[in-house]
């Protein structure tokens, strides 16, 4: 097979557009898609058309607009082409309109109450700037959602709104150094994505990972990831494979998937494509969670993108590596070699580092989710603390700035911004231990606490509504100022005076280093619940509704919907855990339990001198577990209950207080139970079966 030509095969992209579009038709899409200029519906008809025609020869037989609501995950709703003719056959049409707009009832998708039942219908957009692509017999086309009022109901209509308002600002901040070409600046994303493999085998045995994703009960295998054999270890063969399928998959759709490994945890992968301009890596994320399920099932495999699936070993995250970009190919965080380059790059850093420290609670809540609780501050992913590492050497030259003192790597008296080259400083190896949750990796940012399940949408709408409030007050400082070189050397080091606080290079695992963060006046929001109410307070709607990223009225929705979906799913786990424990721990255990007894009867009825200890120990010890179950699932039941008459946080809080800590213990006596119980009447698969048997 030749990768180059399966490569985007099934993507309406550019190569195709231009060979299947009228020569002015082309002009005006690809103004339409750089520049962001609204499409005329002649055009859009004649576009719609040639699509179809494309979809129609890749075996399509319907459209969909393929759009994001909240929930993390993509929808589509899937019409045909055909059209009636008056002798009885069809046509296949698709028209401008169709593929501009579509109408959807919303009244299913989570709204946080935007939108009232009577007034259920919404609205997808296209988005040009993403691809429209065929994927199992559907065109699908990229659209953002919105209500009948024009109201944000998904993850793609705030990104977009955000990368216009970071463009906006920094070509403010380009104009100052002279740039006059740079009409756009684009933000970059690379999602790392993490991932589990299990044998579907083993996997229909749990109904925990069915219904949550994750299992709720487990004993430890004899053996976990101490070995550390696992990390870059040599591919299964049957994981090979699937690595293997899955990448021409991507690579058909256009993903550039690029770098695959085994990660720490028995059983875990990840897979990283190379970054793109972030709307559109976002898209091809969602794409490549739902091909990633899809290939597992060929392959006899269930991928789960929990973020916690397992207890004991490593979880999974997503890394978002992050940046900005000008229409011309400059990397904004990249220090360049001159000495204006360098002003430039120290005056981005500065505002990446005011952002990420004035707005740290708005980055936790990017990433909070009932899942992810489980993951920071875990000592395997980054402490719920956000803190920016430099690296030593960055950090130095930052130093000598706000010091006004030199610095070793520059010869000539004291560190000044814009008139000394920066010394070479390598990409940061000591970067390696990765505690630190947002980390400078030598031209760009990456951000480590993001949850493997969630879309990569919310992190990049904060980064770049932040980021651009930062570069907004600094245009407004400097635009009409008669030394640029100075006046850009005096924020840089008041920026640095203000904000370095949030830096931070050491162990970010560490219990000095919470002290330290407290302190230094940082937020430690361990839990979603703890972080969600940042969303509502005064200072961080101003910045969304100033930058015209979320209205008032989005924000507050979203809050709802978030607190909303943290409660639904600890209920869902505390349903699921009393089931379990119901349906098939009590009934296993008892039914050993009752061969144990039998056995130790027809002992004693051949002789009462023959020892039981064993049996009689074990049928002890587990009918206190079985007891001790038994009664905490009742108490489970009547938290999740109580819980469930509440709402918004009142409502969060109990489930986080009195639903979780109940689940706990009852894990407890489950898995203590589990290391007594002789495997055949174990009901369901170990962590053993299911962390090395693939
Ligand atoms: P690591 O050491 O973490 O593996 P890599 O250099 O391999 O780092 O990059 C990891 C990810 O960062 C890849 O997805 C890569 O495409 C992405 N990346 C590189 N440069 C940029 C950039 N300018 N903007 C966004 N992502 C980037
Ligand atoms: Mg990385």
């Amino acid at each position: 097979m030749k990768i180059a030509e399966i490569f985007g095969s099934e993507v309406f992209n550019e190569a195709v557009m231009k060979e299947k579009l009228p020569k002015e038709t082309y002009k005006a899409l690809k103004k339409t898609i750089h520049d962001g200029k609204s499409l005329d519906i002649t055009i859009a008809n004649t576009v719609a058309n040639a699509m179809k025609d494309w979809a129609i020869e890749k075996g399509a037989t319907h459209y969909t607009h393929w759009f994001q609501p909240m929930t993390n995950i993509t929808a589509e709703k899937h019409d045909s082409f055909i059209v009636p003719t008056e002798d009885g056959h069809v046509i296949m049409e698709f028209s401008g309109k169709e593929l501009i707009k579509g109408e959807s009832d919303a009244s299913s998708f989570p709204s946080g109450g935007l939108r009232d039942t009577c007034e259920a219908r919404g609205y997808t957009a296209w988005d040009p700037t993403s691809c429209a692509f065929v994927k199992d017999g559907t065109l699908c086309i990229p659209t953002a959602f919105c209500s009948y009022n024009g109201e944000a109901l998904d993850k793609k209509t705030p990104l977009l709104r955000s990368m216009e308002a970071l463009s906006k600002q920094a070509v403010r901040i380009l104009r100052l150094f002279g740039n006059e070409n740079v009409k756009r600046v684009t933000t970059t994303a690379g999602p790392e994505q993490e991932y589990f493999l299990v044998d579907k085998k083993y996997y229909d045995e749990r109904k925990d990972l069915l219904y949550c994703g994750r299992t709720l009960f487990g004993a430890p295998a004899p053996k976990g990831q101490e070995m550390e054999d696992h990390y870059f270890g040599a591919l299964k063969p049957r994981v090979c494979a699937y690595m293997k399928e899955l990448d021409e998959e991507l690579w058909k759709m256009g993903v550039h998937a690029k770098t695959k490994h085994n990660e720490a945890a028995p059983a875990q992968h990840e897979l990283a494509p190379i970054f793109n301009t972030t709307n559109v890596a976002v898209d091809h994320n969602q794409l490549t969670m739902e091909i990633m399920k899809k290939v597992a099932l060929r392959h006899g495999l269930v991928c789960l993108l929990h973020e916690k699936p397992f207890a004991g070993v490593n979880g999974s995250g997503k890394h978002n590596n992050w940046s900005m970009s000008t229409d011309t190919g400059v990397n904004l965080l990249d220090p360049g070699k001159t000495p204006a380059e360098n002003a430039q790059f120290l005056l981005f850093l500065a505002a990446v580092i005011k952002a990420v420290d004035k707005y740290q609670g708005m980055m936790r809540v990017s990433v909070a989710s009932a899942a992810n609780d489980h993951r920071l501050g875990a000592a395997e992913a980054p402490p719920a603390i956000v803190s920016i590492f430099l690296g030593d050497e960055l950090q130095a030259i930052l130093e000598s700035i706000i010091n006004g003192t030199a610095y070793h790597g520059v010869d000539a008296g004291k560190m000044k911004l814009g008139v000394h080259v920066l010394p070479d400083f390598p990409k940061d190896n000591t970067d390696r231990n990765r505690t630190s949750p947002f980390a400078f990796t030598g031209n760009k940012f990456e951000f480590r606490m993001l949850g493997s399940t969630a879309s990569v949408a919310d992190p990049n709408v904060v980064l770049n509504t932040i980021v651009a409030d930062a570069l907004e007050s600094y245009a407004d400082r400097l635009e009409g100022v008669e030394d640029l070189t100075d006046a850009v050397h005096e924020l840089v080091r008041k920026t640095m005076r203000d904000h370095m606080r949030v830096v931070f290079n050491g162990n970010g695992y560490s219990d000095e280093w919470k002290a330290e963060a407290e302190r230094r006046g940082l937020l430690n929001l361990t839990s979603t619940v703890d972080a969600l109410p940042q969303m509502i307070e005064q200072k961080n709607i101003d910045v969304f509704v100033k930058h015209g990223v979320y209205s008032e009225s989005e924000i507050r929705s979203r809050y709802e919907i978030l607190l909303e979906n943290y409660s639904k799913a600890v209920n869902i786990e505390a349903l699921t855990a009393i089931d379990m424990v119901r349906k098939e721990y009590l009934p296993a255990i008892s039914a050993y339990v009752s061969d144990l007894s039998d056995t130790v009867l027809a002992k004693k009825g051949v002789s009462e001198a023959i020892p039981c200890t064993a049996e009689i120990t074990l049928i002890a010890k587990l009918s206190k577990y079985t007891d001790a179950m038994f009664k905490t699932a009742d108490e489970l039941e009547a938290a999740g209950k109580a819980a469930a008459k509440l709402s918004g946080l009142d409502q969060a809080k109990a489930f986080r207080e009195t639903v979780l800590p109940l689940m706990e213990e009852l894990r407890t006596y489950v898995d203590s139970a589990e290391v007594l119980t002789a495997d055949e009447y174990w009901p369901v698969s170990t962590y053993g079966e299911l962390l090395f048997k693939v």
